[in-house]
């Protein structure tokens, strides 16, 4: 947002919370840190807000706005000493990403680093980053799609579901309760493939989170819309935004 072309209100808002890039996540643990996803604007997003670390990224699928960044994990290869970076994905989406960027199996070039240094792992089981635990949950994006739950050392917990119509039972279960629930919500009329303001409100109502934020809108609400929306329907939801901090 701004959509290009596009003279709505929300798009010609002077808000700067609505101008809102593609998703992306920068998650910092104790002595580590990894993206979530690498959308199209990493590059100016993590100069703008001074990212200069990066250990791994964990992907929860390859569509365009989620992975189109990923070129510019070079400049992370670079600042890591030139070791392959560890990219954490489901198979499916590991694919993907070869067709989508048939140059990151090339091995050699004496001209330089021409390619982001992949070591692609399936993360079918949990893992940990920086004291982090990381647990991959199928969501229904139309196909399989992935999103996170993060469990801190101290207990702290977090889900992230940036696309998805549908959250299948077991994936509800791993996220009841959680601190924080960042999740997708689209736009007011339903979509085939992403939650609108009622579905997300119906699974926010479900996992009743200690905090909630939204993320993935289009133009259909300005910040302040969406955040009166949450206001009036009673559940403490609020829009997300680029640059938004948040402690677990
Ligand atoms: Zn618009
Ligand atoms: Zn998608
Ligand atoms: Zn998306």
């Amino acid at each position: 947002m701004p959509q290009i072309g596009c003279a709505c209100p929300v798009c010609s808002s002077a808000d700067p919370r609505d101008r809102r890039r593609r998703c992306s996540a920068y998650v910092k643990g104790e002595g580590a840190s990894f993206l979530i996803d690498t959308c199209p604007e990493l590059r100016e997003a993590c100069i703008e807000y001074g990212i200069s670390k990066v250990d791994a990224i964990c992907l929860t699928h390859a569509h365009m706005d989620h992975v189109a960044g990923f070129d510019d994990v070079r400049r992370f290869n670079t600042i890591n000493g030139g070791a392959p970076m560890r990219c954490y994905a489901d198979g499916k989406t590991i694919e993907k990403m070869h067709s989508i960027f048939p140059y990151i199996r090339e091995t050699r070039n004496e001209l330089g680093l021409f390619r982001p240094m992949i070591h692609f792992v399936d993360n079918a089981e949990p893992f940990e980053i920086g004291g982090i635990k990381i647990e991959r949950l199928e969501v229904s994006h139309s196909f399989p799609c992935f999103g996170y739950k993060l469990t801190t050392r101290g207990g702290g917990t977090l889900g992230y579901v940036s696309d998805a119509h549908e959250l299948p039972p077991a994936t509800l279960e791993r996220l009841r309760g959680v601190d924080v629930m960042i999740m997708n919500c689209l736009r007011e009329r339903f979509h085939p493939t992403h939650l609108n303001f009622e579905a997300a409100a119906a699974y926010f109502r479900e996992i009743a989170p200690g905090q909630g934020y939204t993320i993935h809108m289009c133009h259909d609400f300005s910040h302040e819309e969406l955040l009166a929306k949450w206001k009036a329907a009673g559940l403490p939801v609020e829009p997300a935004y680029d640059g938004m901090e948040v402690e677990v």
